[in-house]
């Protein structure tokens, strides 16, 4: 299981600055589990954002937001909401956020945390990548996790490296922060290149004594 947590609701707010039609996409899987996307934290951040001023296009609750192709085809019936939306506010983990905005043509701010479990979580047959950090970052790369996307886990990227779009130290790899530009500039949103991404609490990429001496994290060292 992915374990996520809601981000602070002011860098939430902070995220819908000058917009004003959110559409809120929640997830039925890990983040339901974990409390911070579903269907009762969609109900209760559609309140929320009534009581902020901010107008609610529509609201879903998909059953993994990781599964590409559900994404699009539970969204298909609602296209004409998503698209009168300013932008979509996605309730679940760094790998849903990154699926999510990879199918859909619209801006998508990430509502959550994933938090650290420590090890492998699990094969994934998705493209998208998440080392669990603890603070996500994808609000400011178009929905591409710069530490996974990037040999070298830039934060500001790119290194110059990069040669006809693919990564200086491995060839076979397209350079994340390539990708992350053309995303960027696909949603009109190369403005976000702008803001220097401070260096991260490196602490996080650590499960937590807390989190180690949970139910859950017992459950999921075994096998
Ligand atoms: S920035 Fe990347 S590693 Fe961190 S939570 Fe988001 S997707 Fe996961
Ligand atoms: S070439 Fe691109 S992906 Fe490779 S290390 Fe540099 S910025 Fe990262």
């Amino acid at each position: 299981m992915i374990v996520s947590t809601q981000k602070p609701w002011e860098e939430i707010l902070g995220y819908l600055e000058g917009e004003n039609n959110i559409f809120i996409l929640g997830c039925n899987g890990c983040a339901e589990a974990s409390g911070s996307g579903g269907p009762t934290q969609v109900a209760e951040m559609q309140q929320k954002l009534k009581e902020a001023g901010k107008r609610v296009a529509g609201t879903m609750v998909i059953d993994f937001l990781c599964q590409k192709a559900l994404v699009k085809s539970r969204l298909r019936p609602r296209t004409e909401q998503v698209a009168a939306a300013d932008s979509i506010l996605v309730m679940t983990c760094g790998l849903g956020v990154q699926a999510v905005a990879a199918s859909v043509n619209k801006v998508c701010h990430p509502a959550c945390d994933t938090i650290n479990m420590g090890g492998s979580r699990g094969e994934w047959t998705g493209g998208e990548r998440c080392l669990e950090c603890g603070e996500c970052l994808l609000e400011y790369t178009g929905g591409i996790c710069p530490l996974t996307a990037c040999t070298k886990s830039l934060l500001n990227g790119a290194c110059g490296g990069a040669s006809a779009g693919k990564c200086e130290l491995d060839p076979d790899k397209d350079c994340g922060w390539e990708l992350i530009y053309e995303r960027l500039k696909q949603k009109n949103q190369l403005d976000k290149l702008r803001r220097f991404i401070p260096p991260k609490d490196y602490s996080k990429m650590m499960p937590s004594p807390k989190m180690m001496s949970t139910a859950l994290w017992a459950l999921e060292q075994t096998d």
